[in-house]
């Protein structure tokens, strides 16, 4: 589907000349939504010949970064603990103190951490332990071990320890045990 009339507008009034709009049908961008394919102003930029700035300007009228939805408000209930430095997920970057879990990076804007799912109660979000049930997050990649263990009657508080102490060939014995019931 070709750009419209007025997308074409709204591109030259960001600053495209109509000979930068030919420039884009040339490179494949026929639609709005292809713009997110480009991915980022940089590309953009060099794929059309753009300045810098006029790349940004189409980058966020096109995939909406300037109307991202707020980032899910910093709980109050857990702190990570002082002694514990975070570095960002995204950028490496060491988080201020006052750093709370879900807060943003302030390097690079994205979430500090990952989000993690809950092996007890299924809701997710950042941070070492779960928001609705206190359940200290496991690592992703045995969230499935955990969920077994929860399935086996073990307390909520021990399974995170358990998984931590556990040897590797317990934890294959485990996995045969999750593929075995998928
Ligand atoms: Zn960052
Ligand atoms: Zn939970």
């Amino acid at each position: 589907m070709p750009l419209t009339e007025l997308e074409k507008n709204v591109l030259r009034a960001k600053g495209l000349t109509d000979a930068n709009l030919s420039r884009l049908g040339e490179v494949g961008v026929g639609s709005k939504s292809d713009f997110a394919v480009v991915g980022d102003a940089d590309t953009l930029a060099a794929l059309v010949g753009l300045p810098g700035e006029i790349a940004q300007k189409v980058m966020a009228w096109a995939t909406g970064a300037a109307a991202a939805p707020a980032a899910i408000a910093a709980p109050t209930n857990f702190v990570v603990d002082s002694g514990d430095v975070v570095h960002c997920v995204h950028c490496k970057h060491k988080q201020p103190k006052d750093y709370s879990a879900g807060d943003l990076c302030p390097a690079c804007g994205r979430q500090a951490e990952p989000i993690l799912a809950c092996f007890w109660c299924s809701s997710s979000g950042p941070g070492k332990f779960c928001r609705s049930c206190g359940a200290q997050f496991v690592p992703t990649g045995e969230l499935e071990l955990a969920v077994l263990l929860r399935r086996d009657g073990l307390p909520k508080d021990a399974i995170p320890a358990k998984l931590i102490e556990m040897s590797a060939a317990d934890k294959d014995v485990l996995w045969g045990r999750v593929r075995r019931s998928r």
